[in-house]
């Protein structure tokens, strides 16, 4: 396994890929659990090559402090890595992936209207930056991401599509712990007292599958927030029930076949995300 920490080292290794028509990419920010393996397990499974990316994309941070206190845990994650049979870890510096400043702003297709887009704004134009930044550089037959960040998936997907990307993107299952709490870098930085609690969000939130029987979209939104808000350690940013596929939210259950719900909750300062289908 070759690690790469300029552009000029990448492209050197990436030279020396025997089969490059067939080669798997796994884009991350690093300090990776077993929700990262299970795509590169995916990609090493499918691809002749795999190529994983640690970054911490400063575009897509709208706040400075998770920037800062994101975890970086660059010689672990290359240990992880190079067991699982990687052939290239590119972890480049800003100045490789923006040589210089990225003013591009994408028309997400209105796909970031609701969730995360407007919770986080310039979140996902900063992820479109990147990810297209990368797709160029690596020039992948698939790229692997996780259901975990639901919204980023289709909006990938929708650009592949947009700017003519000849690369198949592979959504893979959220990886959770036992407890049922969606593995996740951010998890480092809960206290004892918040970890503990953190699992009572998917607890929750898999009551919708339940709830719906009885109650409206909206109510089951509401009796979802009540129950989460009442662990002191919790604090509900928003729960949006959604068709999957235009990712609007829906007014009544029978508006879409395909019916996802999707949540941030604050275990303050760590904001926590996840979703279901239901
Ligand atoms: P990140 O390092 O957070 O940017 O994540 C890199 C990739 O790993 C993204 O495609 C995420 O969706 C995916 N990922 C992160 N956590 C999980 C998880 N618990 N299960 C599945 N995929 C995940």
């Amino acid at each position: 396994m070759i690690i790469a920490k300029t552009l000029a080292e990448f492209t050197e290794a990436y030279g020396k890929l025997e089969h490059k028509s067939d080669v798997g990419f796994v884009p991350t920010m690093g300090a990776l659990h077993e929700g990262h393996i299970s795509l590169v397990e995916r990609s090493v499974g499918k691809c002749s090559h795999t190529i994983v990316s640690i970054f911490v994309n400063p575009t897509q941070f709208n706040n400075k402090q998770d920037l800062a206190t994101y975890p970086r845990t660059l010689e672990a994650d290359c240990e992880l890595l190079e067991k699982s049979g990687v052939d290239i870890v590119f972890a480049p510096r800003v100045i490789d992936i923006y040589p210089e400043e990225d003013t591009r702003v994408f028309d997400m297709g209105g796909l970031d209207n609701y969730g995360e887009g407007p919770r986080r704004p310039g979140h996902f134009n900063g992820v479109v930056q990147v990810v297209t930044r990368l797709f160029d550089i690596v020039k992948p037959a698939f790229a692997f991401f996780g259901e975990k960040d639901f919204q980023q998936v289709a909006i990938i997907k929708y650009f592949v599509q947009k700017l003519g990307y000849p690369l198949q993107i592979v959504p893979c299952d959220i990886i959770r712990e036992d407890d049922g709490l969606a593995k996740s870098s951010r998890n480092t930085l809960l206290t004892a007292a918040q970890r503990e609690a953190a699992p009572h969000i998917y607890r929750t939130i898999c009551k919708a599958k339940e709830l719906r029987k009885s109650m409206t979209p909206q109510e089951t939104i509401a009796e979802l927030t009540k129950q989460i808000d009442a662990n002191s350690e919790l604090e509900t940013e928003y729960i949006e029930i959604i068709d999957a596929d235009s990712l609007t939210p829906i007014k009544n259950w029978s508006d879409s076949e395909n019916v996802r719900l999707w949540c941030a909750v604050y275990a303050r300062p760590v904001r926590l995300i996840d979703n279901i289908g239901l």
